[in-house]
């Protein structure tokens, strides 16, 4: 299906609100999933002084902030915070990295990558026209981001090498770590001069091919006929996990990708990195044990999720009312109720399809997305189970 797009995308920012149904909303960057702790200070006191008092975690390893108050006085003090280093290419720093890459497993450690990509993007005037939804992934070669559907990627094959990956696919090209940016901003070039209006490479037709085609060329690069697999995977890291240095990584969850403001402040003032995941979660890293036990000890009561076992890691939710005017209902608030029910039920057979039921009707297992509508927003890629609010009730649609 040729894909063709005549208006520009329409992708939150800071320098430009999402005027949503409960006021406006602010997207804001975070390359790689990043933040460090003075960064979500910053963070969490906007989020009080300026907008509803939570942080909500999207599926890009990006934050949002709802019903903000003050534009002005948020640009400034993200700028001051260096969370909004550009402001003509804030919206293109989409980049997801592999949240556990040089600490605990993995071939590489792709975060040494994100600072070179996010300035080569901003250096490059012209990037400035990427459209907001292009998406950057680097993958270490466990497989945990090259399946997020993003347009241009690498994924470790060795501890040198990388594959370039374009619309989710490999191309067949291995690029040394050294080249692997200049290769990537090449691609984000080579598709800016391709699309007619697209706002996705995989948009445009033969997109992957004549992009593969015209990157050949690139120095340093070989080709390999063992194809990168790749598929859409939840890896949220939950827990304990020991670093490859001895110390101690913390995935926490986070209930329904929403971080009130108070909890992060527990967390900046833990004083080490933070990392955002894709699935709505975050990462404490650096830790040693002592500390690490009582984070937990703190952190725990305050809802974040240490505990692989919790139904909260099976459901995310889009906005639904009163975030979303499309929305039949309070679809987080159905989904919450669900969970503390006990009527989330953290795996099991696939349920048969049902509809017309109430909110306190609906049982779902395994993974699941509850949508206020049938747009489905925000929904993860792979098996997913549909919760979805219709003017009749809810519908479930089991994964396949
Ligand atoms: S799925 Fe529907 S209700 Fe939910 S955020 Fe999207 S448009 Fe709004």
């Amino acid at each position: 299906m040729v894909m063709e797009r005549n208006e520009a995308d329409s992708c939150p920012g800071v320098l430009r609100l999402h005027q949503a149904a409960d006021g406006p909303l602010a997207r804001i960057r975070i390359p790689g999933g990043r933040l460090e702790p003075a960064q979500l200070q910053a963070l969490a006191e906007a989020a009080v002084e300026l907008a509803d008092g939570s942080i909500e975690l999207t599926s890009r390893g990006n934050v949002q902030l709802r019903q903000v108050r003050d534009a002005a006085a948020l640009e400034e003090r993200l700028t001051t915070a260096g969370l909004l280093p550009s402001t003509t290419h804030e919206r293109v720093r989409n980049i997801i990295a592999s949240p556990l890459s040089g600490r605990v497993g993995g071939w590489a450690d792709v975060h040494a990558l994100v600072p070179a990509l996010d300035t080569g993007l901003r250096d490059h005037p012209g990037l400035a026209e990427l459209p907001g939804r292009v998406l950057f992934t680097l993958d270490d070669g466990r497989g945990d981001v090259s399946g997020l559907g993003g347009d241009i990627g690498i994924h470790a094959v060795d501890d040198g090498n990388f594959a370039l990956l374009l619309a989710g696919k490999d191309t067949g090209l291995r690029v040394p770590a050294a080249e692997a940016v200049d290769l990537m901003l090449a691609a984000a070039h080579a598709f800016l001069a391709l699309r007619d209006g697209q706002w996705r490479l995989h948009e445009i037709p033969d997109g992957h091919d004549k992009l593969t085609e015209q990157l050949a060329t690139h120095p340093g690069l070989t080709t390999s006929p063992d194809t990168v697999e790749v598929t859409a995977r939840q890896d949220i890291p939950v827990g304990w996990l020991t670093q490859a240095d001895g110390k101690v990584a913390l995935g926490a969850g986070v209930r329904l990708g929403s971080l009130p403001a108070r909890t992060a402040e527990f967390i900046a003032a833990i004083e080490h990195p933070v990392y955002l995941t894709p699935w709505r979660s975050i990462v404490i890293t650096d830790l040693d044990e002592w500390t690490a036990e009582q984070v937990v000890r703190v952190l725990a009561p305050m809802g974040l999720i240490f505990d692989a076992a919790s139904p909260w890691l099976q459901v995310s939710a889009c906005a639904g009312l009163p975030g979303c005017a499309k929305s039949h209902t309070d679809i987080r608030a159905d989904a919450a109720e669900a969970v503390e029910s006990g009527r989330v039920i953290p795996s099991g057979t696939a349920q048969s399809a049902h509809e017309g039921l109430d909110a306190d009707e609906v049982v779902a297992a395994g993974r699941q997305h509850w949508s206020g509508c049938e747009r489905r927003c925000g929904r993860p890629r792979g098996h997913v189970t549909d919760v979805i609010a219709t003017t009749d009730g809810y519908r479930i649609v089991p994964s396949e």
